[in-house]
């Protein structure tokens, strides 16, 4: 196989931090559960993209990650099974609330991410629930009230849901900030920043991003503890 400089080297890769372990050149070294490897395959993947490989094995090791690429690269998998394999070690009771957060800045994202949750996930039993404006907040209640694993929520219902009480994340101990830029852009920076003072600082953040303007340093720097930075291809 390619050496890991190699291997970054080939697909564009670049690295801040300290001790990077190797990427995951294919599922086969993931040590991934076979539950998740046996969806992978069915789903005709024949290898990790290049984002995947190098976030995967520092997610594993529980350090928070800012990962800048492309839209298209396969993000939502590069989060979603690191904290599948989070829930596993948890072992939480989803009727506290969800142990996984994932911050999303719209309606069809969020959809999209609970599907990819679900196809992924639900061989391992783990349950996801969406919230999400536009629509009635009455089957999205009744989601939290079974017990949730995950929830996949933008900012601006969930703030409504908490304001509720009808959800804790005092639970939550994987925090990801999906699409970073654009729910910025979006105008959710004080709904964000209301929501994370929610959630237990002694947790693991991951955040995602296709650009690395000054709003979103600036967040990431508030939000995350000595964040390993991915970079796929050029970063403006
Ligand atoms: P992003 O969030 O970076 O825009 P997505 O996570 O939505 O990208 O992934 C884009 C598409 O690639 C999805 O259809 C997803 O199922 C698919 N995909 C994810 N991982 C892989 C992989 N390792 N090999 C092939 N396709 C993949
Ligand atoms: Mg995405």
């Amino acid at each position: 196989g390619l050496s890991a400089e190699a291997y970054r080297r080939r697909h564009e890769i670049s690295v801040i931090g300290d001790n990077m372990p190797q990427p995951f050149t294919s599922f086969e070294v993931t040590g991934f559960p076979s539950e998740i490897l046996r969806e992978v395959h069915q789903a005709g993947f024949s290898a990790p993209t290049p984002i995947q490989a190098q976030s995967w094995p520092i997610a594993l090791q529980g350090r928070d990650i800012v990962a800048i690429a492309k839209t298209g690269s396969g993000k939502t998998l590069g989060y979603l099974i690191p904290g599948f394999i989070h829930l596993k070690r948890r072992s939480n009771n989803p009727q506290m609330g969800p142990t996984v957060l994932v911050l999303s800045p719209t309606r069809e994202l969020a959809t999209q991410i609970q599907e990819e949750a679900v196809k992924f996930g639900g061989s391992s039993r783990i349950s996801c629930t969406c919230l999400y404006g536009g629509a009635p907040k009455g089957p999205q209640l009744r989601g939290l009230d079974k017990g949730t694993d995950i929830v996949v929520a933008t900012p601006g219902r969930l703030n409504d849901i908490l304001e509720m009480r009808r959800v804790s994340l005092r639970q939550v101990s994987y925090l990801v900030l999906d699409e970073a830029d654009r729910m910025l852009d979006m105008g959710f920076e004080p709904q964000i920043r209301k929501i994370v003072k929610e959630v237990p600082t002694r947790r693991q953040t991951l955040m995602f991003t296709a650009t690395w303007p000054k709003e979103v340093r600036k967040i990431a720097a508030d939000l995350l503890f000595n964040p390993v930075q991915v970079n796929i291809g050029n970063v403006d």
